[in-house]
């Protein structure tokens, strides 16, 4: 790649007038922009094209290379049509075949060619043959390859040629000098530059076990770098964050928090009260708060959330909740207004659906400060909404969001050098060891304890087959004055099937259950009539609700006792888990059926049998961890870009360990090589790490 062309990649998004190749377009969504970001491309495999093996020589079943003469090239049909080529060397004979072939394939195998072919060998109907083995011709001069062949990530626009060149010619060019003291990294490992050299040119006869497993010492070297900047910059978002200023927000006695306290028809749990206490010393203080409050679904954060407020506009700021859905939303608009404006508090709605007079009259309110607590969706940070103070910004079930939604409500406070506090709540558990890992600079709030009279879920896996039975259940639990949620599935890539999926319960259901009211919701539906459909189902004139997911985080009617999936085993460990989390908030027993379709995978089965074995979503979180791994458990948006392309948390637990005890002295002792770690391999990244 030639300069200009790295630089035509370097520039922005949408700032390019240049037309960009495929490739060129390819590499930068891989977020391959610089030379160190190539050097920083790691290959998965190697071929080895460096060594010629006597045709004679080959075992069967073992990937090698020959080269010879072609003797002999014809199209037979046989059970298909076939390209089959003779190639011989000097010790011996081999057929080649080509199920699948183009004219210009054929007359390149043409008799008396030489041609280079690597594949496997195998007893054919015919003899000795390879199937479709990758074939060069080549002359009696033409060179062999001085290093095994790398194999690199890529997509589809991007061909292994032209990235291989790529990275070829970025190694060649990136500065890849020691940015780190000699002392810091662990004995024994060679230095970055010999790694990476390493890596991508590993040189003829070394064994690929150790580079394919990723144990060989240059890995081990790339996986501490890699770990180390992750810490360093952690430990840098921390330290920035420190110098940030807040506004403080201490607890006004006799404030609107006691009245809130004093006016709900329950007591706080003993968890529910530890957390509001941590909330509390972190509103207090000109720092802004940084705080994950994670709880199992129904373990009650919305009231800690609604305490949060209060303190905030007690001491005379604003606050912003915001929500996933705009259903999630308005459940939480509801309860605010009926919680908080008794006691004078004016609660202000947002969402995308809200349009003309209407919302301009709430811009105003909310830019004026008259509305103290705004409650929205996503439409909370568009461009227009101007908060005149806004202190404390909530975030409900914030891993449903972008990091960069996430920091543009950090960035809703105008006033200069000020930042709001910010609270992100989350029914999903993060297990201990990402938490160290990736969330370092977060401060995390537990909820272990559910409010007193839950029910636990008794839950059912069922094959479809026994779906009348399940109608038969329903039917009891309608009878019995009971409420029904029953869960269609979300059709990967097709809203529209998604919706069919739905329509066609619900007719199956109506007709099966006469004279049931039922329900029907999906995301396709107009606000208002989502609305509708949703206060039917809360005030309880609709017993059954038809759903699409829409319905998974929070929606909170505690009259539902019986939870319905269907094609359970498309969902994911912690969607299921959510689902179920909406019933069982009643006093009524309560039961959730998995319906799923044969034949299940593997990771259906463990899952599906996660969910029956126990309710706890810790516990399920762990098991969830354990059946995807932790890239796939945290999933791009909750992590932004950092999740450590490399290393692994639970194998390389001791480089972790040494890179967690180097970083606070590097960052203190060699402040510029720790800038400079975190620059060569998070550069572009760092801010997704402060979200
Ligand atoms: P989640 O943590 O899933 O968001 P919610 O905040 O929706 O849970 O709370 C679930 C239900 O429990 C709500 O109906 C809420 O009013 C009720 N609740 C919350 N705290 C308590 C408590 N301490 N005692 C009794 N009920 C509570
Ligand atoms: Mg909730």
């Amino acid at each position: 790649m030639a300069d200009a062309d790295a630089d035509r990649l370097r520039r922005p998004a949408g700032a390019a007038p240049a037309k960009l190749s495929a490739p060129q377009q390819a590499m930068r969504r891989l977020g391959l922009l610089r030379d160190i970001d190539l050097a920083l491309h790691l290959p998965l495999r190697y071929e080895d094209e460096t060594r010629i093996a006597p045709i004679a020589s080959l075992r069967e079943g073992e990937p090698a290379q020959v080269e010879g003469v072609v003797s002999a090239c014809r199209v037979e049909q046989r059970s298909r049509r076939q390209l089959l080529v003779s190639l011989h060397d000097d010790s011996g004979e081999l057929l080649l075949r080509f199920l699948n072939f183009y004219p210009a394939q054929q007359k390149q195998m043409a008799p008396g060619q030489r041609l280079r072919v690597r594949g496997e060998l195998r007893a054919g109907f015919l003899g000795r043959e390879m199937v479709h083995p990758t074939v060069k011709p080549v002359r009696a001069d033409t060179p062999l390859p001085q290093t095994l062949t790398p194999v690199y990530p890529t997509s589809a626009a991007l061909p292994q040629a032209y990235l291989r060149k790529a990275v070829g010619a970025a190694l060649a060019r990136a500065p890849l000098a020691e940015v780190l003291p000699p002392q810091a990294p662990p004995p024994g490992l060679p230095s970055l530059r010999e790694a990476l050299l390493f890596l991508h040119q590993p040189p003829p006869g070394t064994p690929l076990g150790a580079l394919e497993d990723r144990s060989h010492p240059a890995w081990q070297r790339l996986k501490w770098e890699e770990l180390l900047a992750q810490q360093l910059s952690q430990l840098q978002a921390r330290a920035e964050r420190a110098r940030l200023q807040a506004p403080a927000l201490p607890p006004r006695a006799q404030g609107l928090r006691e009245g809130l306290l004093r006016a709900l028809p329950f007591a706080l749990t003993a968890a529910q009260a530890r957390v509001v206490a941590e909330i509390g010393a972190d509103l207090a203080q000109p720092q802004p708060m940084h705080r994950l409050l994670q709880g199992d679904v129904g373990s009650g954060k919305t009231v800690v959330a609604a305490l949060a407020a209060a303190t905030a506009i007690d001491a005379g700021w604003q606050c912003a909740l915001m929500a996933p859905t705009e259903i999630l939303a308005e459940q939480h608009f509801r309860k605010l207004v009926e919680w908080l404006q008794p006691l004078g508090v004016s609660v202000a709605w947002l969402t995308g659906s809200r349009k003309g007079k209407l919302r301009t009259q709430m811009l105003a309110q909310v830019a004026s400060g008259q509305a103290m607590l705004v409650v929205g969706t996503h439409a909370v940070i568009q461009q227009d909404v101007g908060f005149a103070r806004l202190g404390l910004a909530i975030v409900d079930e914030q891993h449903r969001f972008g990091v960069a939604q996430r920091l543009a409500l950090r960035h809703k406070l105008d006033e200069q050098e000020l930042e709001p506090h910010l609270l992100m709540m989350s029914a999903t558990p993060i297990p201990r060891t990402l938490a160290m890992s990736y969330f370092a600079d977060l401060a995390v709030s537990t909820l272990d304890e559910l409010p007193p009279g839950r029910t636990a879920v008794l839950t059912k896996v069922f094959a479809d087959a026994r779906r009348d039975q399940v109608v038969a259940r329903i039917r009891d639990a309608v009878a019995d004055g009971r409420q029904v949620y029953w869960v269609c599935p979300l059709v990967e890539e097709s809203e529209h099937l998604d919706l069919q999926n739905a329509t066609a319960t619900h007719a199956e259901l109506s007709a099966a259950l006469p004279g049931v009211r039922i329900g029907l919701l999906h995301g396709r539906l107009p606000a208002a009539e989502k609305a509708a459909v949703m206060a039917g189902f809360t005030q309880g004139q609709t017993p059954l609700l038809v759903s699409t997911t829409v319905i998974e985080v929070g929606v909170d009617v505690p009259n539902a006792s019986l939870m319905v999936i269907e094609h359970a085993e498309r969902f994911g460990l912690a969607q299921l888990h959510q689902l179920r989390g909406r019933v069982g908030r009643g006093v009524a027993a309560s039961a959730c059926v998995l319906l799923y379709t044969p034949p299940l995978s593997e990771s259906g089965k463990a899952r599906l049998r996660a969910m029956a074995e126990t309710g706890d979503g810790f516990e399920i979180a762990r098991r969830d961890l354990e059946i995807r791994g932790p890239g796939e458990f945290l999933g791009a948006r909750q992590s932004g870009d950092a999740l450590l392309r490399f290393a692994d948390l639970h194998a390389d637990e001791p480089l972790l360990q040494h890179a967690r005890a180097l970083a606070p002295r590097l960052l203190a002792s060699h402040p510029a090589a720790a800038r400079a770690q975190v620059e060569r391999w998070l550069a572009g990244r760092a801010e997704y790490l402060k979200a």
